[in-house]
């Protein structure tokens, strides 16, 4: 049986009974959060920070322009300091946190596109989803899993599900797999179920995050210009992430 013929697990049940089993009366757990950028982590840290201690990991090679990479972690880090003064202050307003909100902190890998450049070379023209993607997918998790068990972090998981063009099922069994080499427990999620694809972007309209309307390598980002360039005159550019 391939990993594409193998039966879908709801990994958002699968989170939900991890949550219920959380002692409220205990000190929270750990988790090495990754993120790819402000907007998609917006919904997951407001839904997890009432659970977990947890550190925003940023490590995306893939983000292949300097600029951008910048651009995004700076929004990751507002948001981050957005969500902590909400914290200091016990003031949640419209939030679905309460204050049993936990502070959240960030730490950022070093940054070297070549990294990714050199996993998926001669996969440059593939279309986003395809294999480039699932190369990409295992860059990032396994360097999440392996800084989760050097830091002895209790979970280990990603924001990456929260979107609608990302499958659940390959980043969910690559994240297990990355996570149970490196002793680690991974937690699973389909951040986009429960409406939280559409509460990303209502925190990132409240928070006034730039949201980029690409993926993040530069293949991606030529796909998209291409598929506006033919979609110009006749429909306007939506929101992509
Ligand atoms: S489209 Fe996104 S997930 Fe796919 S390879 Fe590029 S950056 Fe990675």
């Amino acid at each position: 049986m391939t990993p594409s013929q193998a039966p879908k697990k709801n990994y958002q049940r699968a989170l939900e009974e991890i949550l219920r089993g959380l002692d409220p009366e205990a000190e929270a757990p750990t988790l090495l959060l990754h993120s790819c950028c402000g907007p998609c982590s917006s919904y997951v840290l407001e839904y997890l920070r009432e659970y977990f201690r947890i550190t925003v990991f940023y490590y995306n090679p893939n983000i292949t322009e300097d600029e951008e990479y910048r651009k995004r972690l700076a929004e990751e880090q507002r948001l981050i300091a957005a969500y902590n003064a909400q914290v200091d202050e016990g003031v949640f307003g419209d939030m679905h946190s309460t204050g049993r909100a936990h502070r959240i902190d960030i730490l950022e890998a070093p940054y070297d596109p070549e990294i990714y450049l050199e996993q998926v070379r001669g996969m440059e023209d593939l279309p986003e989803g395809g294999e480039r993607c699932t190369k990409c997918f295992a860059l990032r998790l396994r360097k999440t899993a392996e800084t989760a068990a050097a830091v002895g972090a209790d979970y280990c998981s990603t924001t990456l599900t929260i979107s609608p063009l990302k499958d659940a099922q390959r980043l969910n069994r690559i994240g297990e797999a990355c996570a149970a080499r490196c002793g680690v427990r991974w937690l699973p999620g389909d951040f986009k179920k429960k409406d939280g694809y559409k509460r990303s972007i209502e925190l990132s309209r409240i928070f006034d995050l730039y949201r980029q309307d690409y993926c993040g390598c530069v293949f991606s980002k030529r796909e998209r210009e291409r598929a506006d360039r033919a979609a110009a005159g006749t429909e306007g550019t939506a929101d992509r992430i």
